[in-house]
């Protein structure tokens, strides 16, 4: 048996090491690449690719995981989850011939850079041509793996295990009646919140120094990881001892790096937390999407924009800013951060409206796997949905269906788990309320009480559990979107007096 699990480890290590080579790659294209090294990674990635490919899919591994199967009940907990974790990744891979599966990888290189100059010239046109390719292969996916149901389970399974579109029509349904009332509520009570940011300019210099304060607040390691700029804010976990975060720092809009630190910062400790037991294994991160994001949100939304936080950390800001934020206070910047205004650009959203953004993405991405809509047709659907949800009309498709790099990458089924994430974060703030008093914990300016609470019950896992799993075991009941609903309620009707 102990034969069965050491090729298993072996081959394990094999593909995290491709998989470390490819983050790298990834991390140096958004950071530091010059703009023609686009060619040369694209074929990199697509002989990288094919590697990885034919290590994992022959005969071989073919073999090991059966034997694996017939002899489950000798693994420990850790090889169990490593077997589940490749026998899924088999199957997923296995079912798309090797010269697709490659040419996918290039294809996305390039729609990347499609997308990002037709985002800047604001020209669909540009883009439309490499989304189709990136729809047609995405489509021929979902028949390949043929997991039955609605085409577009398939993907959404991908990015959050046991997501259906019958559960999400359901989650988002159960969204939309409670935030479109609260948001026409707060639009007719009419209260204007005065922003001490609005108009001010903060240097990014500044800036920089405080999004470096609030990581060592927040817990953040950097001896095990770095912070650096992109002009899209992600987190790229090489090992949980080499996490990198961005920001983006604009001098005008001081809360967009504020936020965004805090956002990556809570990506980066879930993966810094994750058990040295698990070693350098493909399993030794997040288990999905949706429970990666609870962990961006709880720090950003449960935490950063809360009445505590600011309590506690405005004097770090005015330290930084004494002149700019020299009326303000931490009532005006607990405010100005919870400002609801249904806009068109959703990383712009505040917490209440941001869902929507999400339902509009969700719905055109169910038409497209129904096969309602083609590449074509997604600027018009965008626009109608936009007006219809948000009650904005986009004035050009920079601002519009131009404005996420998601669909150029093929991450269609990505997107519900922010909603998800956002949902998962309040449940797992309740659950901590019973032990300890969440609030009073901000406001202690000594964070290791949640710390440790999330590493414990979340964090430390890795993918060695399912959401399911980790939200029973967590909180101690299925997941209930009630916390998140209930949340927002609470929460606006304070703000805006309702
Ligand atoms: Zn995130």
């Amino acid at each position: 048996m102990n034969t069965y699990s050491e090729q298993l480890n072996k081959l394990d290590h094999q593909l995290n090491a491709l998989g470390f080579c490819e983050s790298l790659i990834f991390w140096d294209a958004a950071t530091l690449a010059p703009e023609n090294s686009v060619d040369g990674r694209a074929s990199t990635l697509v002989s990288l690719s094919e590697l990885y490919y034919n290590l994992l899919i022959n005969e071989n591994t073919k073999e090991l995981l059966k034997a694996l199967e017939e002899n489950k009940n000798d693994l420990d907990e850790v090889g169990l989850a490593k077997y589940k974790f490749y026998k899924e990744m088999y199957d997923k891979i296995a079912c798309v011939p090797v010269d697709e599966y490659s040419a996918f990888k290039g294809l996305q290189s390039k729609a990347s850079k499609a997308w990002e100059e037709a985002k800047e010239a604001d020209d669909f046109a540009i883009f439309e041509p490499y989304l189709q390719k990136v729809i047609n292969f995405q489509r021929k996916y979902v028949t390949y793996r043929n997991l039955g149901g609605h085409p577009y389970n398939t993907l959404l399974e991908d990015f959050e295990r046991g997501l259906t579109v019958d559960v999400a029509d359901k989650f988002f349904e159960g969204l939309r009646e409670v935030i479109v009332p609260l948001v026409k509520e707060i639009q007719t009570k009419g209260k204007v919140i005065d922003s001490p940011f609005a108009g001010v300019t903060f240097p990014s210099k500044g800036q920089k120094e405080f999004s470096d304060q609030i990581l060592d607040k927040l817990g953040f390691n950097k001896d095990s990881g770095i912070i650096a700029e992109s002009v899209h804010p992600f987190t790229m976990n090489i090992t949980r001892d080499d996490v990198r975060i961005t920001t983006a720092y604009h001098e005008d809009y001081a809360l967009s790096s504020i936020y965004s630190t805090i956002h990556e910062c809570g990506h980066g400790l879930y993966e810094q937390n994750i058990s040295k037991d698990l070693g350098f294994s493909k399993i030794a991160t997040g288990t999905t999407m949706g429970i990666h994001e609870s962990q961006s949100r709880i720090y950003e939304n449960n935490i950063g924009r809360s009445e505590a936080f600011w309590t506690t950390y405005f004097d770090l800001l005015k330290n930084i800013f004494p002149e700019q934020l020299k009326d303000a206070s931490a009532e005006t910047c607990y405010l100005a951060s919870n400002d609801v205004k249904a806009s068109l650009i959703r990383i712009e959203a505040d917490e209440l409206t941001y869902s929507l953004h999400i339902m509009v993405r969700y719905e055109i991405e169910k038409g497209i796997f129904e096969g309602k809509y083609e590449a074509k047709d997604l600027p018009q659907v965008w626009n109608d949905l936009y007006t219809e949800y948000l009650g904005v009309t986009p004035p050009s498709d920079a601002t519009g269906v131009l404005q996420d790099v998601h669909w150029s990458e093929g991450l269609f089924g990505y997107f519900p788990s922010y909603a998800l994430g956002s949902a998962y974060a309040c449940q797992f703030e309740a659950a901590m309320n019973k032990v300890f008093d969440f609030n009073q914990a901000i406001l202690s300016d000594d964070l290791s009480q949640i710390n440790e609470w999330l590493k414990e019950n979340i964090h430390k896992y890795g993918s060695t559990k399912t959401p399911e799993e980790i939200i029973l075991a967590a909180t101690g009941e299925d997941f209930d979107p009630a916390y998140f609903t209930n949340y927002l309620k609470d929460k606006y009707s304070k703000i805006y007096d309702l």
